[in-house]
C-alpha cells in the first residue's frame, strides 16, 4: 500500500503472520508514534535504547527498520488538522508490531479519545500490563520485588461497551419498562442504566491469549479474576469458559487448582501451568500479601482497569509501568501515563514507562536477548542511583539526570560489561527456590494454605488429612494405641490382611467399644480382630456435600480416600467442619 506521508526506510523487511505467531525478519518494519507533550522527550531517548540493545544483542546482524506513523497534534499539523489520520490507521495493521507515546485528546465536542479510537477500530482485545518491581525503584510496600505478574485485561466488552442509558432519558424509561414489565426486574425509580455483556468469544479469545502467554514464558499459573458469586452469568460465565478454554484447547500444558491438590497432592508437575480462579475482591488483597503465588491474572474490563492501576502502585507507581493493547496478531505497545504538558520539551520525564514498553515489544517480537540487555542495564543504572526527578526525589543520595542523560547512562551499560547468562541463572534459581518453599507449604499445610491462598475448597481432596498413618493388620492394639497418641490421631488406617485384601480402619471407638468394654487385654487383641474392614472410600474428587452424605447414611465419622486403588488420606466428620466453618456453605 502506499502511504502519503508514512514513509518506509531502505532496507527493511515486513513483519508477517506465520499462524498463531508473528515472523520477524532480521530487519523488520516497526511502527512508532511519538506522541504529544513529553512524547518526542522520552521516545527518542527510548529509541537510543532500544537501538543500542539489539545492535550489541545481535552483534549488528538485526536492526529495526523504524517507520514513524502519526496521530494526536503531530498528525494534526501533517494531515490538515486530521489528529486520527486513516492511513496511520492502515500502517499500523500492515506493520503488526507498533509503539505509541501518550497522546493528547482535543477538548472540545466530538472527538473520541484516540486511545480509544485506536483499541475499537483495531479490535485490540486485550490490553497486557507487566508489573514487576526493579531493585532500586521506591515502592510503598515491605516486598515489593515479590510482584510480578502480567495482567491481561479484556478490552472490548463489561460495562465499557457504551450501552448505557442517562436517568430520565425516553431511552432509559423505555430499558426500564421492558425490564420492569417483560422481566419482572425490581430496582430503584429513576436510576440510569448500564449494560454489562460478557460473551463466550471475548472470553475464551482473551483468556486463549493469557494461557499461551503462560506456557511460552513458563509461568507458573493463570489466575482467572472474576465476581462469579454475585453476577453467575456475567463474571461467573468469564470463569467457566476460561476453564474451558484451558481444558479444550490446552490439555496437555495444562491442569486446574483442583488437579494439583487432587491428583498430584500439591506437587506442580514440570511444564504445566496450573489454571486457577480467585474472587476480584480477594485478588486485591492477595497481590499486597501474597503476590508471589500471582504470575499470570485474567481480567474483565472493569477488574482489569483497578486491578492493573492498584498492582502498579505497588512497584513504583504507573508513571514507569509499561502496556500493550493487542489484537490477534497487532499490537500496540503504549507508555501508560499522558502527555504531561507542564514538562514538556523539558528534557526532564522520567522514560521508563515506555522503555519498558519496547521491551515487552521485544519479547513479542521474540528478541529476548535484547530485552533482557536493556533490564540488566537499567538494573545496574538505578543500582548507581542514576535517576530522572521523579524518582530523584524520593531517593536518598541520587544524582538527578535529565531524560536523554538516563538514556545515555543506561546505554553506556549496554555497551559494557553485563553477564546476562549469570544474571539469568541467579534469577532462575531464586524463581526455583520460591517454587519449591510454595510447594511444601501445599504439601504440609493445606488448608491453611487454602484459607490464605484465598482458594475455595470444592471436593473432599481439598479438604482431607494426607498426612495417614497405616499399619499391618497384625499389629497389637496397645502399640497401636501409643502411634495414635504420639501423632495425635484418633484413628489409624490398617493395611489389607492376607486373609482380607481390604483396607480398614480403627478408631478409639473401636478400642473402647470392642476391647475395654469387653473386658479384653489391649496387649493380646490385634487391630485386625477389632478395625472396621473394608473401610468406606470416597475419592479425592466426591464433592463435600455428597462425602457429607456419605458419612452421615453410613452412620460414620470418616472415610478412607482411594486414589487409583491407593489410600491418600482420610476425609472426617471434622475436616468437613471445619472447612465449612471457615468458608461458610453456598447450596450447590
Ligand atoms: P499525566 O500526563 O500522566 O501526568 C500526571 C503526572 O504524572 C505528571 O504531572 C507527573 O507528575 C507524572 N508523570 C507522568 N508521566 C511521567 C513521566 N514520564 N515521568 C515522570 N513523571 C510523570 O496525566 P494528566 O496530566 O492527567 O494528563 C495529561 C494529558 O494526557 C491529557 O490530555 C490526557 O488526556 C492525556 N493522557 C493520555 C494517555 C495516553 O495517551 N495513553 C493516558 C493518560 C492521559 P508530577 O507532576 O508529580 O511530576
Amino acid at each position: 500500500m502506499s502511504y502519503k506521508h508514512i514513509k518506509f526506510p531502505e532496507g527493511g523487511e515486513r513483519i508477517t503472520i506465520d499462524g498463531d505467531n508473528i515472523k520477524v525478519p532480521n530487519n523488520p518494519y516497526v511502527g512508532y508514534v511519538e506522541g504529544d507533550g513529553i512524547g518526542p522527550d522520552i521516545t527518542n531517548a527510548s529509541l537510543r535504547i532500544w537501538n543500542a540493545a539489539v545492535e550489541k544483542a545481535y552483534n549488528g546482524e538485526r536492526e529495526i527498520k523504524w517507520v514513524e506513523t502519526f496521530l494526536g497534534e503531530k498528525a494534526a499539523g501533517i494531515y490538515d488538522g486530521d489528529y486520527f489520520p486513516l492511513e496511520t490507521l492502515e500502517a499500523t495493521k500492515e506493520l503488526i508490531v507498533n509503539i505509541k507515546g501518550p497522546l493528547t485528546t482535543p477538548v472540545g465536542g466530538g472527538f473520541r479519545s484516540l486511545n480509544v479510537a485506536l483499541r475499537q477500530d483495531l479490535d485490540l482485545y486485550s490490553c497486557v500490563r507487566p508489573v514487576e518491581h526493579f531493585p532500586g525503584v521506591p515502592s510503598p510496600v515491605r516486598k515489593p520485588e515479590e510482584v510480578d505478574v502480567v495482567i491481561f485485561r479484556e478490552n472490548s466488552e463489561d460495562v465499557y461497551s457504551g450501552i448505557e442509558y442517562q436517568a430520565g432519558s425516553e431511552e432509559c424509561d423505555k430499558v426500564t419498562q421492558f425490564l420492569r414489565d417483560e422481566m419482572g426486574a425490581k430496582f430503584h425509580d429513576g436510576s440510569a442504566i448500564g449494560i454489562k455483556p460478557i460473551s463466550e468469544f471475548g472470553t475464551k479469545r482473551l483468556v486463549r491469549k493469557a494461557i499461551r502467554y503462560a506456557i511460552e514464558n513458563g509461568r507458573e499459573s493463570v489466575t482467572l479474576v472474576h465476581k462469579g458469586n454475585i453476577m453467575k452469568f456475567t463474571e461467573g460465565g468469564f470463569r467457566n469458559w476460561g476453564y474451558e478454554v484451558a481444558r479444550d484447547e490446552f490439555a496437555e500444558f495444562t491442569i486446574t487448582e483442583d488437579e494439583l491438590y487432587n491428583e498430584y497432592g500439591g506437587k506442580q508437575p514440570e511444564g504445566k501451568v496450573v489454571i486457577k480462579d480467585r474472587i476480584a475482591d480477594i485478588i486485591f488483597q492477595l497481590m499486597l500479601l501474597r503476590p508471589a503465588e500471582f504470575d499470570v491474572l485474567a481480567t474483565m474490563n472493569l477488574n482489569g482497569d483497578y486491578l492493573s492501576d492498584a498492582i502498579a502502585a505497588e512497584v513504583g507507581g504507573v508513571g514507569i509501568a509499561p502496556g500493550a493493547n493487542i489484537a490477534d496478531h497487532v499490537a500496540v505497545f503504549e507508555a501508560t501515563h499522558g502527555t504531561a504538558p507542564k514538562y514538556a520539551g523539558q528534557d526532564k520525564v522520567n522514560p521508563g514507562s515506555l522503555l519498558f514498553s519496547g521491551v515487552m515489544m521485544l519479547e513479542y517480537m521474540g528478541w529476548k536477548e535484547a530485552s533482557e540487555l536493556i533490564r540488566a542495564a537499567y538494573v545496574q543504572t538505578l543500582d548507581d542511583k542514576i535517576v530522572t526527578y521523579d524518582f530523584a526525589r524520593q531517593m536518598e543520595g541520587a544524582t538527578e539526570v535529565s531524560t536523554s542523560g538516563f538514556a545515555d547512562a543506561i546505554i553506556e551499560r549496554i555497551n559494557g560489561d553485563i553477564d546476562i547468562e549469570a544474571l539469568r541463572a541467579q534469577r532462575e534459581k531464586q524463581l526455583e527456590q520460591e517454587r519449591k518453599e510454595r510447594e511444601i507449604k501445599r504439601l504440609l499445610q493445606p488448608l491453611e494454605e487454602m484459607v490464605e491462598s484465598g482458594r475455595m475448597p470444592h471436593a473432599v481432596g481439598d479438604v482431607m488429612t494426607r498426612n495417614i498413618i497405616s499399619i499391618p493388620s497384625d499389629t497389637i492394639v496397645d502399640d497401636a494405641m501409643h502411634k495414635m497418641r504420639e501423632h495425635k490421631i484418633s484413628s489409624i488406617v490398617v493395611e489389607p490382611s492376607d486373609a482380607s485384601g481390604e483396607w480398614g480402619v480403627m478408631t478409639r471407638r473401636d478400642v473402647l467399644s470392642r476391647v475395654v468394654t469387653a473386658n479384653r487385654s489391649t496387649s493380646s487383641v490385634t487391630v485386625d480382630e477389632i478395625c472396621s474392614r473394608p473401610a468406606l472410600t470416597v475419592t479425592p474428587e466426591t464433592s463435600l456435600h455428597d462425602a457429607a452424605d456419605f458419612l452421615t447414611k453410613n452412620n460414620i465419622s470418616r472415610a478412607l480416600v482411594e486414589q487409583n486403588g491407593k489410600i491418600i488420606g482420610i476425609a472426617s466428620e471434622t475436616d468437613i467442619f471445619d472447612a465449612v466453618e471457615t468458608f461458610g456453605w453456598i447450596p450447590e
